[in-house]
Order: structure tokens, then C-alpha cells, then sequence
């Protein structure tokens, strides 16, 4: 799927600034980027309005999910159709900072709430050492 086809399905006009941010994170596979790594992929491209807007308008359509990492750092990634359930877990490897959205199937199981609440969203962050850096 290419970046057009991406805001097509979310019917949103394509403007170059989406196309770039969906691009970047195409490129990134399933590792988060926080907003300056995607920023500066095109640094002199847009001015900072025009950017920040672009990426609200992304993640308000769904097209891409932030991802909180201790309060602080926030990042970004695309929901790609690997990742077809909203509610997907995340890895933050303790070495080298990379975020990876993980495979929805390995939250197998529903969530036994009380009666009376309903979820709208969960973050689920599993920390540890990545495939890359066990490899190190
Ligand atoms: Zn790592
Ligand atoms: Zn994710």
C-alpha cells in the first residue's frame, strides 16, 4: 500500500506534508519515530504549523497511533494492516530506545472487565532487549 492509497481509504486529501509523514513511517517498517525523527526526514519542507497539523489530522483519522513511553517521549507509527487491532502491544527495547508495534494476535484473549466500563483504548508496553541488540 502506498501513501496515497493510505489517505484514500481514510478519505483524507492528499496534501504533500501527510504523504511525507506516512512515507517516513513506511520506511521505518514497524519502529516508532518520535516527532522530531520524523520532522527531520524533511526538515525544510513545511514549517512547523503545517506539520503539526498534518500529523493531528493523521492521528485523528487513525491512520497512524501514538505511542507514550514513560510520560515523557512520545512516538509515532503507522497502523498498518499488520497491526489490524487497535488494541496491539508495544516493545521499548531498553538499549536502544526503538519502539516496535507487536502482532495484535498475542493479545489473544479478551478483557474481563467489571460490568459498567467500556475501554476506548489500552496501551500495553512490554519493555526488554530487542532481536538486535540480543545479537550484539
Ligand atoms: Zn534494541
Ligand atoms: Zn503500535
Amino acid at each position: 500500500m502506498t501513501a496515497e492509497e493510505i489517505l484514500k481509504e481514510h478519505k483524507l486529501k492528499k496534501t504533500v506534508c501527510r504523504k511525507c509523514i506516512i512515507d517516513k513511517l513506511m520506511q521505518s517498517d514497524d519502529t516508532a519515530l518520535t516527532e522530531n525523527e520524523i520532522k527531520d526526514a524533511f526538515l525544510d519542507l513545511f514549517d512547523r504549523v503545517t506539520f503539526y497539523r498534518s500529523l493531528k489530522t493523521l492521528e485523528e483519522a487513525k491512520v497512524i497511533h501514538r505511542i507514550v513511553l514513560n510520560n515523557t517521549t512520545v512516538k509515532y507509527a503507522l497502523s498498518s494492516q499488520l497491526v489490524l487491532s487497535k488494541i496491539h502491544p508495544h516493545f521499548h527495547c531498553i538499549y536502544c530506545d526503538k519502539v516496535t508495534c507487536l502482532d495484535s494476535s498475542l493479545l489473544d484473549r479478551s478483557l474481563n472487565l467489571p460490568s459498567g466500563y467500556q475501554v476506548e483504548s489500552v496501551q500495553i508496553l512490554l519493555e526488554g532487549i530487542c532481536p538486535d541488540c540480543q545479537k550484539k
